[in-house]
């Protein structure tokens, strides 16, 4: 079993759920007392949040590259950013070490094919849903149409993360904004829904919707066991 490199803590709300699902996954592999050989580099998310909104992702691109160099001196076999947005600065980080980095993009864009879909909704940081790093690697990449809330929904969404679910706060009201957002993308053609920022899947589960949801947080999670067993 490879070891993973987790660079974690964006937030720790979310990075605990990563902990949990490598550990079932390979526990769903394996069997018996199995679990995930994995290291933890878990930031300050203060931090980042303040370097992010300061637009000085140079300085956010030299934390986490750091931090992947510490994962590859500890014995990491590969690395996982365990989150979408700061893969604004996957390609710095992939720079910085000599392991591979599994991108979370690729993880889910490639679920989204096998599903056989083409127009999929994306919800999550306004980094994420508007920029080319994420939304256009979907597109670029794996030819998908792709579509964003309106602006308005787009500052709910986001405010949602950044004030409510990154504090570990989960509200039913914000539940049905998310919900009221997902019908709406829907009603626009979107087959599936891609929960593309960590935090959504504590908040918008499966069962809440009819849509079929791509939660980027078990996707990638679980992608990760299949590399470090393969
Ligand atoms: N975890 C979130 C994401 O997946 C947002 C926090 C962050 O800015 O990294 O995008």
């Amino acid at each position: 079993m490879k070891t993973i490199g987790m660079i974690g803590g964006m937030s720790w709300e979310s990075t605990l759920e990563y902990y949990r699902i490598v550990n079932q996954a390979v526990k769903a592999s394996l069997g018996g007392l199995h679990s995930a050989k994995c290291l933890l580099y878990s930031v300050d998310f203060e931090e980042i949040e303040a370097l992010q909104h300061r637009n000085q992702w140079a300085e956010a691109a030299r934390m986490l590259a750091g931090a992947a160099q510490s994962l590859e001196k500890g014995g990491a076999d590969f690395v996982i950013i365990c989150t979408n947005t700061m893969h604004k600065v996957a390609e710095a980080v992939e720079q910085g070490v000599s392991i591979p980095l599994l991108h979370i993009a690729d993880a889910t864009a490639e679920k989204i094919k096998a599903a056989g879909m083409q127009k999929i909704a994306l919800l999550g940081t306004r980094f994420t849903m508007e920029e080319d790093f994420y939304k256009g690697r979907l597109v670029k990449s794996f030819g998908l149409d792709v579509l964003v809330p309106s602006e308005s929904e787009m500052d709910v969404v986001h405010n949602v993360i950044y004030q409510e679910l990154c504090l570990g706060r989960i509200e039913s009201a914000s539940r049905q904004k998310y919900l009221n957002v997902i019908d709406r993308l829907v009603a626009g053609g979107a087959e599936g829904v891609i929960l593309g920022c960590t935090e959504i899947g504590l908040l918008v589960r499966q069962a809440d919707t009819r849509v079929p949801l791509f939660d980027t947080t078990e996707i990638h999670a679980k992608a990760a066991v299949e590399f470090a067993l393969s």
